[in-house]
């Protein structure tokens, strides 16, 4: 008799994006003339930039020659792109990596959902709320919590409230904690933490041997001068953290598939006994067992964003993004309502009027103005009272439902 993994069966259904497709399809089935402006997008809409279909094109027609085709590749990517990476995302901020610290991925969500099995099933993770749930169900499944609770948390997991009270930056935990998730730029927040506070966290990591997990996917939209970009800007951390970074909001890759996890020789972990081992040996073996590889032609198009013409093309891109990121913000503010993140970020999260739930304001939103967001409570208990819009959609449509929310919420 084949025995199912019963920590599969205390994962909570993908309620979230589900409840919302039912409630629009509902409306638009009672209103079939409605237009409906989806400021809920989670994915970028930009087509990939010139220079990398042009690589990827190339790359295509190396393929279809003897001389220049290739089979399996390094499983963790090809010189030619980790070079690029380090050179550009790392080196300019002063932070030294070797080529095999970096490796190349189908994905930060495969990735951070990964990482948990190189690290010991006792281990107590943090997360914060509200949160990407990868992180926290990635480790259900393999067993590291206990049961959901009525307030919608995890058994065993440690929560880290980000809320306007705190703003949106997590306080250490009071328990000992030995996996922490940071993911700044937050998404959903749209906030991100300065290094005086992230060194806090580094700190605290060094303090008790445990490890950081940041996720850095939105790095790319930093405006500000004081948001690391990398956790290794931060002194100390290379013995402490894993970074996750990708290529799909940076560049338009969220079909195409690329991203990078950076593990630092100096990251250690340990055994039961109290045994060193660095996790950059366990993570490399995880690869090489499990994986194989991010296609040759999609490297190729992940190398282009790194030559001029493609950093300017990215670039172009991400201002499209951010210039819709202010409309959203400056149009709420007007109405009165307190708004957070959308300026190192491409997520806007509101604090819902009148102390209505996140789900009620959903529907003033998709009712009043045919405007449909995020309910901030399906991200976690302190998502409650919140609302995410997002920047991904198109400058018109963004204007217009602003306009619209000015015209004619009632609020
Ligand atoms: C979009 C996103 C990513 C990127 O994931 P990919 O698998 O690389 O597309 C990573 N982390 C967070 C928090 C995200 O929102």
């Amino acid at each position: 008799m084949a025995l199912i993994n019963e920590n599969y069966l205390r994962l909570q259904g993908s309620y979230l994006f589900a409840e919302i497709a039912r409630r629009v399809n509902k409306y638009k089935t009672e209103n079939p003339d409605a237009n409906i402006i989806r400021l809920g997008i989670g994915d970028v809409t930009k087509p990939l930039a010139p220079a990398v279909i042009e690589a990827m094109h190339k790359a295509v027609d190396e393929m279809a020659k003897a001389e220049t085709f290739r089979g399996y590749g390094p499983e963790q990517g090809y010189s030619f792109l980790i070079s690029k990476i380090i050179e550009n995302d790392y080196k300019t901020r002063g932070i030294h990596l070797d080529e095999d610290e970096v490796f190349v991925s189908d994905g930060a969500k495969s990735d951070t959902g990964n990482i948990q099995e190189i690290f010991g099933l006792d281990n107590i993770i943090a997360v914060t709320d509200p949160v990407y749930p990868v992180y926290v169900d990635s480790n259900v499944m393999a067993g590291r919590t206990g049961v959901i609770n009525d307030s919608g948390r995890f058994e065993k997991i440690t929560y880290l409230p980000c809320t306007a009270e705190n703003s949106f930056t997590p306080e250490l935990p009071k328990n000992r904690v030995d996996m922490i998730y940071l993911c700044f730029p937050n998404n959903p927040t749209g906030m991100t933490l300065s290094k005086e506070q992230l060194k806090k966290w580094v700190d605290y990591a060094k303090q008790n041997k445990s490890i950081i997990l940041y996720d850095s996917a939105y790095e790319a939209f930093i405006r500000e001068d004081d948001v690391p970009h990398s956790i290794y800007e931060i002194e100390g951390a290379k013995e402490v953290a894993i970074e996750f970074r990708s290529f799909s909001k940076t560049a338009g890759f969220t079909g195409t598939r690329c991203a990078y996890t950076v593990v630092p020789k100096e990251v250690i972990a340990y055994t039961a006994s109290g045994e060193e081992h660095q996790l950059n040996k366990l993570w490399n073996r995880r690869q090489t067992t499990k994986f194989n590889g991010v296609p040759y032609v999609i490297q190729q198009g992940a190398a282009a964003v790194y030559t001029k013409e493609g950093q300017k093309q990215i670039k172009d891109t991400i201002d499209y993004y951010m210039n819709n990121a202010s409309i959203i913000r400056d149009g709420l503010k007007s109405l009165g309502l307190t708004v957070f993140g959308g300026i190192n970020a491409p997520y806007i999260w509101l604090k819902t009027p009148k102390s209505l739930s996140s789900w009620e304001f959903f529907d003033k939103l998709l009712k009043e103005v045919n405007v449909v967001g995020t309910p901030g409570a399906g991200f976690g208990p302190s998502g409650e009272g919140y609302f995410r819009l997002t920047a991904f959609g198109s400058k018109e449509n963004t204007e217009e439902a602003i306009q619209r929310l000015k015209s004619k919420l009632d609020i």
